[in-house]
């Protein structure tokens, strides 16, 4: 239940998060100039929580939100292309309720699950300023603490995953170099202390392993050229479900 209530707390912070103000003025620019086939949306145009199951397994990194996806409907990944890919993905292989979700509120629910980005505002041209990503990064930090199941970690493309490797070292992980590249399988461990002690005998400590796998992004760049297919994206998903059945 705390983990609810803190992971909800966060994303209150982070809804009124004006750090940036390069994408402040881009999201009021957007909704300012919706394409005709948008016009009778009310954009969200703020940054975007991300959302899931507390007690989630899984834990999805995306990049950013995009400007006519995620920031017009309010929910990261909503509405847009990569959105569909993901959306039904998760659905096949039963961590959504629905396989697509075009609207924040049309019932859509993850299920040992969460849904996190890079950074919560859409930059212009999908493109981040390094310090953009830095302001965002002690969201994430700070959801690394809270989802205290996570065993498996996916970034969704190459820059998620170089930021979720930098934010794994900052949380006092033992992260090695590690390639990107399309279905790479890495685990990360850090030893933390369990209880405080008592001056005569070491801290007891705990090992906490994370599981990275690596996907390209469903973007459709990668989508419609055929870097990504579906069976390629699937093969993915199946590799969480394998590692979360060993880790049983
Ligand atoms: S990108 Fe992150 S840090 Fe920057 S304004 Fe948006 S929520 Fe705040």
């Amino acid at each position: 239940m705390k983990t609810r209530v803190d992971l909800e707390h966060l994303q209150v912070v982070v809804v009124g998060c004006r750090k940036c103000p390069r994408l402040v003025a881009y999201l009021q620019e957007v909704s300012n100039h919706k394409p005709r086939r948008y016009r009778d949306w009310d954009y969200w145009s703020k940054p975007l929580p991300s959302f899931g199951d507390p007690e989630a397994r899984v834990l999805i990194v995306g990049l950013a939100p995009a400007a006519q996806g995620g920031n017009r409907t309010g929910r990261m990944f909503t509405g847009d292309r990569s959105g569909e890919w993901l959306f039904n993905a998760l659905y096949q292989f039963g961590f959504a309720n629905q396989p697509n979700s075009a609207r924040r509120d049309d019932g859509f629910k993850l299920d040992d699950c969460y849904i996190t980005a890079t950074i919560r505002c859409a930059p212009p041209k999908n493109k981040p300023l390094p310090e953009e990503i830095e302001n965002c990064r002690p969201y994430f930090l700070e959801e690394l603490d809270l989802l205290k199941k996570a065993q498996v970690i996916v970034p969704l493309g190459q820059i998620a995953f170089i930021q979720t490797l930098k934010s794994l070292r900052l949380k006092g992980y033992d992260v090695p170099p590690l390639s990107f590249g399309h279905g790479k399988l890495y685990s990360v461990s850090k030893r933390f202390p369990t209880s405080v002690g008592n001056g005569l005998k070491p801290f007891p400590t705990e090992l906490r392993t994370i599981s990275l796998i690596t996907t390209y992004h469903p973007s459709q760049q990668n989508t419609q050229t055929g870097k990504l297919t579906r069976s390629m994206f699937h093969r993915i998903f199946r590799m969480i479900k394998k590692k979360l059945e060993v880790e049983d």
